[in-house]
């Protein structure tokens, strides 16, 4: 009896205190595919394989780069031999990326800061601190609870009255650790720059902030598995949905999985998780949204409507000048290059994300989805050094997609 409680004791005290998924030796692969036949292949891995982790979806348009285990490396090589397609070794050993991501100073006493990564309770702490600082213009909003029971949050900064909405929607996918950092840089930016620009962008709009959408995933990448990607509610034998693919508009038509076990898995049913019915609610409750933006990472783009479809959104040409002018922008600073253009389009079908659903059924008449950086060098272990060039590039285009909407009378 004693041993079995030493056994449970020593279980509850792995699970609970530091155990995470080791990546040694995994290896990442970059791949190129050309035509329809390889897309297919790689497009059945991913259903089929639980083994190998897809960083981002295959597709044709640009490279995209896999997690493979030693113990795989043998298929995966028999794969690329049979498909034929362009791969290159990107990396030896994945746990080294990880190990890297975050300054290995010891002086860090729990501060909060943009040198680094943090977890929720870090975040979610530095928004009470900012709630109790610039309390006569930024309010907090406990929108929900996710799966495991963490409140969904959301700020709003609101300087004056009758000022149009800005929605920022962030870390919706777990393991895109770089929009949490960016989203509270820019809050913090809003509420304390000195910039003209800066102060004009917080007195002239309300910004709605939702600095970690997947609250369980995202806490679940600081724990344990560092490559999360979906939320935490279980369907059989296997964990999350891809909050992502589970909007309520064309939900689960394409380029969304019905196997439970999938990175991109649509749920049952449109808004099954209360992580996407809360936001959405929450979305609806607001009235004028002009902007809505969604945050992600990587591959260094910037896309807009449709995902569901080719076909041209109706404003296709201002979404697309906007984006072109902001992406400008974007690069002027430290030269960093990013595509744009709707989601079906430059990237892949995808249906049921939050840009569509806003854009189609909430008459917003602006809706954008950033990929930060990179474009797999490190992808989702973006250094914490690149926090801070990351925010300020994004902040350049922000400032340009504001301003050419105001001109186009969107404000
Ligand atoms: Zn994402």
């Amino acid at each position: 009896m004693k041993y079995i409680n030493l056994v449970h004791f020593a279980c509850f005290f792995l699970i609970c205190y530091g155990e995470k998924d080791r990546f040694d030796n995994y290896r990442v692969y970059n791949i190129e595919v050309n035509d329809d036949a390889g897309l297919g292949e790689f497009q059945k891995l991913e259903e089929s394989s639980s083994r190998i982790v897809f960083l981002n979806e295959p597709n044709i348009h640009q490279p995209f780069q896999i997690l493979v285990p030693p113990d795989q490396l043998a298929n995966i090589t028999e794969l690329f031999e049979r498909s034929a397609v362009k791969n290159e070794v990107q990396h030896e050993n994945f746990q080294k990326l990880i190990d890297e991501e975050q300054p290995h100073d010891t002086a860090y006493g729990g501060h909060f800061g943009w040198d680094r990564y943090h977890d929720l309770d870090v975040i979610y702490a530095w928004l009470d601190e900012m709630l109790q600082k610039y309390s006569s213009v930024l309010k907090n909003h406990n929108y929900g609870k996710s799966v495991e029971g963490r409140a969904l949050r959301a700020v709003k900064l609101s300087k004056k009255e009758g000022n149009p909405t800005i929605f920022i929607e962030s870390t919706i996918h777990a393991r895109e650790w770089i929009t949490a950092a960016t989203t509270t840089y820019l809050l913090n930016e809003l509420l304390t720059s000195t910039d003209s620009e800066m102060q004009h962008l917080a007195n002239n709009f309300d910004w709605v902030i939702v600095p970690v959408t997947n609250v369980d995933g995202y806490t679940f990448t600081h724990s344990t598995n560092r490559m999360w990607r979906k939320n935490r509610k279980a369907y059989g034998k296997c964990i999350g949905t891809d909050l992502n693919r589970n909007f309520d508009y064309h939900h689960a038509e394409s380029g969304a999985s019905s196997n439970p076990c999938a990175d991109t898995f649509a749920g049952p049913k449109a808004f099954s998780e209360p992580e996407t019915l809360a936001l959405s609610k929450f979305v609806k409750s607001i009235r004028n949204i002009k902007l809505y933006i969604s945050f992600h990472a990587y591959s260094q783009l910037l896309l807009y409507p449709f995902g569901n479809t080719r076909q041209n959104a109706p404003n296709y040409s201002h979404l697309d000048g906007i984006a072109k002018s902001a992406t400008e922008a974007l690069s002027r600073r430290f030269g960093t290059k990013y595509k744009y253009g709707s989601i079906a389009n430059a990237i892949y079908v995808a249906s049921g994300s939050s840009i569509d659903w806003a854009y189609a059924t909430q008459g917003v008449k602006l809706a954008y989805c950033f990929e930060f950086r990179d474009t797999g060098k490190y992808g989702f272990l973006l250094p914490a050094e690149q926090i801070i060039p990351n925010s300020l590039e994004v902040i350049d285009a922000l400032k340009v997609m504001i301003k050419e909407a105001k001109a186009l009378k969107y404000f």
